[in-house]
């Protein structure tokens, strides 16, 4: 296999692990590549980047993430059409939103170049991983962790920058029941929330139990200061429809700034729907579900593509929303995956071909 990189040195596993995977029955996030990307940050510079066999790595216990959760995250996805090319969405946007979250939690960012061209020659590499075919991909985690083994808490002045990828199907295929958040918060005002920082959602984890447990699968955050606004999910952005206009949360720096959030902000002006980008409150889609005008509720995120909701519960009290004929969330996911696995015309420019 030729490989031709200007700045990324290529190790090529000897074996590989494809033949043990069970394509038909993936659980999200369990399996990955035989290739991962790595880049350490020492002497106030990135060293050179190295695309390598998928390996355990070490570390010392005092290395500053274990304390102080200085890490930072991306999810992303390959996929390839029918004639074997393959794309990623619109990766920009993740590339300047890790750098963002980098900046708000003290880390260096990462260099442009060195992020696609690590991108490329490990999808290359990886190849037989991204499998054809509607709903089929290869989720791509980008992270940065800091390394330097000192426990001051102070920012690190080693970090490492990594790429890993596991092959995936849908991601949520069933509705989901959502619990609105009363009591805890996942942001505040001048906090983190913006940031794909790591520590945002090992602190949904607890309240989201609980609501496991109540027999909700997910919580829609509201705003911290006074529970009233409904925000974003804990992995999705969150879209109502009430009649036929669309509405979303503005972002602020409590919500994640979602690819595919802007994407449908923007197919549903293509599409000729309305859509509203303006604070909601719970009380608003609270009325709209008793008076029938709220037609669904559905979360947008990369994993997940369009996951629709069900019903939500708030203050003890549990609306069921019907399910819709002409549904939204069908109609986005499906015009989404179109573009995504190269089906229809890409007018925005969205796709980057690898
Ligand atoms: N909100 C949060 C908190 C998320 O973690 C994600 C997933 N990145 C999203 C929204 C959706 O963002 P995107 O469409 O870029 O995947």
């Amino acid at each position: 296999m030729a490989i031709n990189t200007e700045n990324v040195s290529v190790e090529i596993s000897k074996t590989s692990k494809i033949d043990s995977v069970d394509f038909s029955n993936l659980n999200f996030g369990r399996e990955f590549t035989d290739h991962m990307f790595v880049c350490d940050f020492v002497d106030g510079e990135w060293q050179t980047p190295k695309v390598m066999p998928y390996q355990a790595m070490s570390y010392e216990p005092s290395a500053r993430v274990f304390h102080y959760g200085q890490a930072v995250f991306e999810g992303m996805k390959a996929y390839k059409d029918d004639n074997g090319k393959v794309f990623l969405f619109r990766p920009k946007q993740n590339f300047d939103r890790i750098n963002k979250s980098a900046q708000r939690l003290a880390m260096p960012a990462f260099p442009e170049n060195y992020f696609f061209e690590g991108l490329e020659t490990l999808l290359k590499l990886d190849n037989e991983w991204i499998k054809p075919g509607m709903g089929n991909s290869l989720y791509l985690r980008p992270f940065i962790i800091a390394t330097e083994p000192a426990i001051s808490a102070s920012p690190a002045n080693t970090y490492r920058f990594m790429i890993i990828c596991s092959p995936a199907k849908a991601y949520y295929n069933a509705p989901v029941r959502v619990l609105v958040a009363e009591e805890y918060s996942r942001s505040a005002d001048g906090g983190v929330g913006f940031a794909k920082a790591a520590g945002n959602y090992a602190a949904q984890f607890y309240p989201t139990s609980l609501a496991q447990e109540k027999g909700f699968q997910q919580v829609i955050w509201t705003d911290a200061s006074t529970h009233t606004y409904l925000e974003e999910a804990g992995t999705m952005n969150v879209f109502f429809r009430i009649n036929d206009t669309l509405i979303t949360a503005p972002t602020s720096d409590r919500i994640l700034d979602g690819v595919t959030r802007k994407s449908i902000v923007q197919l549903a002006e293509d599409l000729g729907i309305k859509c509203e980008v303006r604070k909601i409150k719970v009380d608003e889609i609270k009325t709209a579900a008793k008076d029938g005008s709220l037609k669904e509720i559905f979360g947008a995120g990369t994993a997940a593509v369009i996951s629709p909701i069900s019903a939500f519960e708030h203050k003890n009290e549990l609306f069921d929303i019907p399910v819709s004929e002409d549904s939204y969330a069908k109609l986005f996911k499906q015009t989404l995956l179109n573009i995504q696995h190269n089906v229809s015309e890409d007018k925005h420019g969205w796709r980057y071909e690898v």
